[in-house]
């Protein structure tokens, strides 16, 4: 039980296109299917700097039928509010704080958008891992299933979403559990492409496909399931003074 997953968060039709190609012929190669965070209506002004591709919908379809996963990030990308959420691990995003109605209307505006794209997703990742109980109840709402978020080893079921963790931002060797890396592609520098590809070299048995994460849960015995609740229990305190120590966050 010592997988790794791969997330690409802030796909948009303005990015960095040229790190974004280089990704995905990353992946091809050694045939592995990340998860897509793609924002349904992109208004964050950092991204919009980034050129425009009027083919992106089409490329995210075409990387749909090769078997990639895809889960709606955020709404507009905003980052609006002062408020980490649950998490706190960021100090702003673009839901937490906000009233539920709100909430509501911006998850489902969002995913009316991709649903006219002909894109569905029972996933959502938040910007800036900034949510709340009032996101949770509007995902749940609108549908969704997952949040792939939270501090954990393996998925576990709260407030009614699986949750699927995401604790790395880059590839690190010597963790157990199922490990989500979430990857910038639009500020990945030459170093993490070089570092990324040696990792999925050396391990690529220990790698899944992002749906395998997602359906972890229901094909999971008892036993493994109950393992992987006292796993979670034990890491989440050990994480918090990590990251509080490498960041100095307080709450
Ligand atoms: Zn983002």
């Amino acid at each position: 039980m010592n997988k790794f997953f791969f997330r690409l968060d802030d796909i948009a039709p303005n990015m960095n296109w040229e790190n974004f190609n280089r990704l995905i012929l990353i992946f091809d190669k050694y045939n592995v299917k990340p998860l897509l965070g793609v924002i349904p209506d992109n208004q964050d002004e950092e991204l919009l700097k980034y050129p425009n591709n009027p083919d992106f919908w089409q490329i995210i379809a075409g990387l749909i039928n090769k078997d990639y996963s895809m889960a709606q990030h955020g709404y507009q990308h905003i980052y609006k509010t002062q408020d980490g959420g649950v998490l706190n691990i960021s100090k702003r995003g673009e839901l937490a704080g906000l009233d539920f109605e709100i909430q509501k209307r911006m998850i489902g505006e969002g995913k009316n958008m991709l649903t006219e794209k002909k894109l569905k997703s029972e996933i959502f990742v938040a910007p800036g891992h900034s949510f709340d109980r009032n996101t949770i109840q509007a995902l749940k709402e609108n549908g969704f299933k997952y949040i792939s978020d939270g501090i954990a080893l393996y998925p576990f079921k709260k407030w009614g979403l699986v949750w699927l963790p995401q604790i790395l931002w880059r590839p690190r060797k010597g963790l157990f559990g199922m490990i989500t890396v979430a990857l910038h592609s639009n500020t990945m520098t030459e170093e993490d492409f070089a570092k990324l590809e040696k990792f999925i070299e050396k391990n690529r048995k220990k790698i899944g496909g992002f749906s395998e994460l997602a359906d972890w849960r229901g094909n999971t015995g008892i036993l493994a399931n109950f393992f992987s609740f006292i796993a979670n229990l034990i890491f989440k305190p050990v994480w918090r003074i990590i990251f509080k120590l490498k960041h100095g966050l307080s709450g």
